[in-house]
């Protein structure tokens, strides 16, 4: 199972759709040390971290957290908006030196205009975000993956995506519009027409990871379904820790740990993360 580990709620984007899973209920009160003992305590119930934000490159504590899971024998994984990763390609190579192992970076055009439309963003960012695909590509080659959210917006520019992801030997992952009943409703495109854009025939469900799978010149596109909430679909397969100290699975369901975290009390974190699993 994956812990999708929030290390902050900062963003240096506004996306019109932002989901902000890293957005807890409390100002910021975990620190680095308390990671940490989440790292080391729950190892038996989980096998990857996922660090994600708001954008976790924004987080002091990133560098150190891979390096205390892959200490602790996580599978590493970070999800980024890629600027950082764009402006300083010596911070890319130190979070390969600390132990991350793969990348999955949020490219939701190759246009400049439609990704300012769609993510806020003004100046140089673009070309960071672009720049930071190319730097993860060189530092992890495979191990990155490009994510994208498919709306009005960025339908057209979808080939384009596809034909970035075929240059650089990466595989896809797209996502349909969530918050459809919001302000993104007049972006919500249903994900059947990706699939007419595309041209996609006899893709494969992959039951651990939710995902709908198509391979297109050798690679592979996958559409994320919602894990757990559709009748078919399989039980997710991670949950999130927000940045003060809640545990939350996709049907909103929670549990507040920050006490026993503070407290270093490992017998009551597994005691009430037992109860959350349903071990
Ligand atoms: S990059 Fe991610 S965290 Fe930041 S605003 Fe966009 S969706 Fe939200």
């Amino acid at each position: 199972m994956r812990l999708r580990m929030s290390l902050t709620q900062k963003c240096n984007l506004a996306c019109v759709f932002c989901s902000k899973e890293g957005l807890g209920k409390r100002e910021q009160t975990m620190d680095s040390e308390d990671y940490k003992f989440v790292i080391r305590s729950v190892r038996k119930y989980f096998d990857e971290i996922d660090f994600t934000g708001g954008e976790p490159t924004l987080s002091n504590y990133l560098v150190d957290l891979i390096k205390e899971a892959k200490d602790n024998n996580y599978f590493t994984w970070m999800d980024t908006n890629g600027i950082k990763l764009g402006k300083d390609i010596e911070y890319c190579k130190r979070l390969k030196e600390a132990g991350l192992d793969r990348i999955t970076i949020s490219v939701l055009a190759t246009d400049q205009q439609i990704y300012n439309d769609l993510t806020g963003a003004n100046g140089k960012l673009f070309y960071f975000n672009q720049q930071g695909l190319k730097n993860a590509v060189k530092l992890f080659g495979k191990n990155v993956d490009i994510n994208t959210v498919f709306t009005k917006k960025n339908s057209q520019d979808m080939i384009n995506i596809l034909k970035l992801a075929e240059k650089l030997s990466v595989d896809l992952r797209v996502l349909e519009l969530v918050g459809k009943y919001d302000k993104t409703n007049n972006l919500y495109v249903p994900i059947s027409e990706f699939k007419q854009i595309m041209n996609l025939n006899g893709g494969t469900i992959n039951k651990k990871t939710c995902d709908e799978e198509y391979f297109v010149n050798g690679i592979k596109i996958m559409i994320r379904l919602p894990a757990g909430l559709g009748e078919d679909t399989p039980e997710p397969d991670f949950v999130w820790l927000t940045p003060d100290g809640y545990i939350k699975n996709v049907r909103g369901e929670e549990l507040y740990l920050l006490d026993e975290i503070k407290s270093r009390n490992k017998q009551e974190l597994e005691k009430k993360i037992n109860k959350f699993l349903n071990l």
